[in-house]
């Protein structure tokens, strides 16, 4: 890989890591409302030089693709698990990394935050070129059963590639078989979801996260704007929020049932534990090779 990328990719990840870092530390307090601490992490990721790809959360239950509306009033609550998921990218060149907060002083779900740690750091050690998938599905799975728990095994880590979140392969957290090998210089980021509960999610309630899928010729002004205003995202995730308050809730919602309905717009529902168990989650990104660079690590990441 150039080293001109690998600069820039440590510098998002550094990012990445910090903003990840302030998101959870403000969730961790009750009474945190999620719609400002979103809010705050997009502010941070562009202060500190980033550009936002995503800032998302996830609570309890549910384990990804969870982004507040601007009428959310929900906040944090003592002995909540809350997974802080930040994407940062400078000019395409992306950061995707994930921490689990608990809420307050419960530590009623602390194996299970170390499970999904030990996942991620377990998989990692494993990182060089050749390394077969399924052996790093292997590793996080074993981790988690280690403590009690298992994988979500329809979540998965993936390769990245520029202005791309998943770049075609996935990482699995068990044992899927998949022989493909690791290759020098790929981009991947490793997430294991770790649960008490079944070990599958599924889409539950309404997306507020969407990607633009093929672009092509729209009718309403409203759609058009959208289309316009999402533009500088280059296929990388919106969320509902930056729309209503740039067009109002009415004119968003009706472009952007057009633009689903025409299949240029991709929604991304919340996931959520089928069997409603806790969820856990951690992630890194890295540059595969004989030592890998993993460059969403920073010195306040203990995994
Ligand atoms: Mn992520
Ligand atoms: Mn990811």
């Amino acid at each position: 890989m150039d080293l001109e990328v690998q600069k820039i990719l440590l510098q998002a990840g550094k990012i990445a890591s910090q903003v990840k870092h302030e998101g959870a530390k403000k969730l961790s307090k009750p009474g945190t409302s999620f719609l400002e601490a979103m809010d705050y992490c997009e502010q941070r990721i562009k202060d500190l030089g980033g550009q936002i790809a995503w800032a998302q959360m996830a609570v309890n239950d549910t384990a990804a693709h969870y982004c507040p509306t601007e009428d959310d009033t929900s906040v944090s609550k003592e002995g909540d698990v809350i997974k802080v998921d930040m994407g940062v990218h400078i000019n395409g060149h992306l950061a995707d990394n994930a921490m689990t907060v608990i809420v307050g002083s419960s530590n009623e779900h602390k194996e299970m935050v170390k499970a999904a740690q030990n996942a991620l750091k377990s998989a990692i050690k494993l990182v060089r070129p050749g390394t077969p998938l399924w052996q790093l599905g292997e590793a996080q799975y074993s981790e988690a059963e280690a403590l009690g728990f298992t994988t979500v095994k329809n979540l998965s880590g993936h390769t990245i590639e520029r202005y791309q979140v998943h770049g075609g392969n996935s990482i699995p957290s068990f044992n899927n078989k998949d022989k493909t090998e690791l290759k020098e210089g790929w981009q991947i980021a490793i997430e294991p979801f770790v649960t008490n509960g079944q070990g599958l999610i599924k889409e539950k309630g309404p997306a507020t996260i969407f990607m633009v899928g093929k672009e092509r010729g729209v009718r309403s002004p409203y759609a058009k704007k959208i289309l316009e205003y999402v533009k500088s995202q280059q296929g990388l995730p919106f969320t509902t929020r930056w729309l209503t308050r740039q067009f109002g809730k009415g004119p968003a919602a009706l472009g952007m049932r057009e633009l689903q309905q025409l299949g240029i717009v991709r929604s991304y529902p919340p996931l959520a534990e089928v069997s409603g168990g806790i969820v856990t989650q951690f992630e890194h990104s890295m540059i595969v090779k004989d030592k890998p660079i993993v460059y969403t690590r920073t010195e306040q990441d203990e995994w």
